[in-house]
């Protein structure tokens, strides 16, 4: 079972935003497990505050580093607790400032068995937090969120369809786009006609074959149309080298 631990300010935002599809079942069927560990329970000041100035001046507050580190410890006693033999599990503290998350790293971390998130809030966490508990720092975009919580969720989410079992059927997520650094074909489901709008023919014919060319050829086109930034990885033939080739000659 892959466990995930989540430290937050905003623990109901994950259990409210994970406990439902594919997510809820996968964790009613024990193939993730998301605990929600509030920092604000480790707050030793009044009314459990966690924030405070930032050293030097400027806007916002700061997230404190003891609460943060108190919370870790005690979630690494827990762990240990039930598993004396545990390695150390990555800690990833969702920043802006952090590497771009995307499929590659997606499938990185669904081989671990035990991840910590830290979510930010405020202007972020103090730095000393960061030095003392963090594996890893992650961003999922050029842009700036009011907290964590979601990016965190955004990686769990892409991180558990990679679990065995948790897509009904796991080829789902073989064909994916980005798998292999190509997006997906054109996709039609019934009726045939809609709108004046035929579905491709060779879809209908029942030839795998030829059903297989026909996505494989559509996937590197929509790659070449939508993100050609990505078939630099991607694992391409010849023919299909060829193909981007004339598609390029074609656009000049
Ligand atoms: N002052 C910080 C900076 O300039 O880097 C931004 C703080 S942001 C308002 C508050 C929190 O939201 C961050 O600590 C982080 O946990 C989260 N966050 C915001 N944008 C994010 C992003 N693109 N990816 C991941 N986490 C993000």
């Amino acid at each position: 079972m892959m466990n995930f631990t989540v430290m937050t300010l905003f623990p109901d935002m994950i259990k409210d935003g994970l406990n439902v599809s594919i997510m809820g079942r996968a964790i009613d069927n024990k193939l993730i497990n998301v605990d929600v560990v509030n920092i604000r329970d480790y707050s030793k000041r009044k009314h459990s505050k966690v924030d405070d100035y930032p050293y030097g001046g400027g806007a916002g507050m700061v997230m404190q580093a003891e609460p943060i580190y108190d919370a870790y410890t005690d979630i690494i006693n827990k762990q240990k607790e039930v598993n004396p033999d545990i390695k150390k599990p990555r800690v990833i503290y969702m920043t802006p400032q952090g590497k771009l998350f995307n499929q590659t790293m997606a499938k990185e971390l669904a081989q671990e068995e035990n991840i910590i998130f830290l979510c930010g809030h405020y202007e972020g966490v103090d730095e000393r937090a960061l030095e003392l508990i963090v594996t890893d720092q992650v961003s999922i975009g050029d842009y700036v969120l009011t907290g964590g919580e979601m990016p965190a969720m955004i990686m769990i989410d892409a991180i558990s369809r990679l679990v065995p079992g948790t897509l009904h059927n796991d080829d789902s997520a073989q064909d994916e786009s980005l798998t292999d650094n190509l997006l997906e074909y054109p996709q039609y489901t019934r009726p045939a006609s809609f709108m004046g709008l035929d579905v491709p023919p060779i879809l209908l014919s029942g030839d795998h074959a030829k059903v297989d060319a026909w996505r494989r050829q559509q996937s590197v086109l929509r790659t070449f149309k939508m993100r050609p930034d990505l078939l630099k990885d991607a694992k391409i033939t010849k023919k299909e080298e060829m193909m981007i080739a004339n598609l390029k000659k074609g656009l000049q």
